[in-house]
């Protein structure tokens, strides 16, 4: 009896150790998106590096169409833009960071699509992008995929543009970095001969570089963007799937796309439907 009541004692100290680790461990949280939102406050991850779309700004505020969308889904969450608290979600960490808990959701042109729907469900899509690539003014030898034979050329780890080229133009030397940044550095410096991702990401790149840059070709995949978000956690899908369908009737996606991409001249195309799976 008295080993009995100690074990169980004992069972219980360890349970309770455990929970407190797991709770400090790496950032993350047990607590729902939801219960989060209820507290008046979310951790939304976006890119940082991709001007038009997710960026971080020289004084710490960010921008982009992806950040608009951020703030009006946590504005129908109930969340104020001042209580988000952005995380950078670089492409081949974006599964982990939900899965965690590190993040409430994800907005970070982050294609749907059925391996990553293993890992974590989206709500939308909100924007269709296509794969294409981003060259030196100068280069007139690159204008599709089909020519990318033994040309260098930088994606991103975990994207599906990395994995489309290694898939299906196995021909090509494909690089890959941690972000789109590290690729345009090495677009520059001449290592490589091409950066692919989607059509929307490189015009960002293309109108930063003022004339260095130039996209070619057109698009080569349908990309999806969802808003990544815990598996299994409907309440909150459809509760991000009801703020994308508003934001597009009433007006404010189109605002938001016409004051980020929209600047360089980017066209808004007709918005998608969202897909409630
Ligand atoms: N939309 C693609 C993807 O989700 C490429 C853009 C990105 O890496 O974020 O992988």
């Amino acid at each position: 009896m008295r080993i009995n009541r100690s074990l169980r004692l004992g069972i219980g100290a360890i349970a309770l150790t455990l929970a407190a680790t797991t709770a400090a461990c790496g950032g993350g949280s047990d607590k729902s998106a939801l219960d989060n939102a209820k507290d008046g406050k979310l951790t939304v991850g976006i890119k940082f590096d991709q001007p038009g779309l997710g960026l971080r700004n020289k004084d710490g505020s960010y921008s982009g169409f992806d950040v608009e969308v951020a703030k009006y889904v946590a504005g129908k969450l109930g969340v104020k833009p001042e209580n988000i608290t952005f995380k950078e979600s670089p492409s081949g960490q974006r599964e982990t960071l939900i899965e965690n808990g590190q993040v409430d959701y994800i907005v970070a042109t982050y294609s749907i699509n059925d391996a990553r729907k293993q890992k974590v469900d989206f709500a939308g899509p909100y924007y269709v992008a296509g794969q294409s690539l981003l060259v030196k003014a100068d280069n007139s030898s690159i204008n599709g995929p089909d020519d990318l034979k033994g040309k260098k050329v930088c994606s991103v780890k975990g994207s599906t543009p990395a994995q489309n080229i290694e898939k299906n133009y196995p021909a090509t030397q494909l690089q890959t970095n941690d972000t789109y940044s590290l690729c345009l550095e090495g677009l520059q410096a001449g290592s490589y001969d091409a950066v692919t991702t989607d059509d929307i990401i490189l015009a960002g790149y293309a109108a930063q570089s003022a004339g260095t840059f130039k996209v070619v070709g057109k698009p080569f995949t349908t990309e999806n963007y969802g808003i990544g978000l815990k598996k299994g956690d409907k309440e909150l899908r459809d509760k991000v799937n009801d703020a994308i369908e508003a934001m597009i009737a009433d007006g404010s996606w189109k605002k938001a796309f016409d004051s980020t991409v929209g600047v360089s001249g980017y066209q808004a195309p007709t918005p998608p439907t969202v897909n409630r799976y």
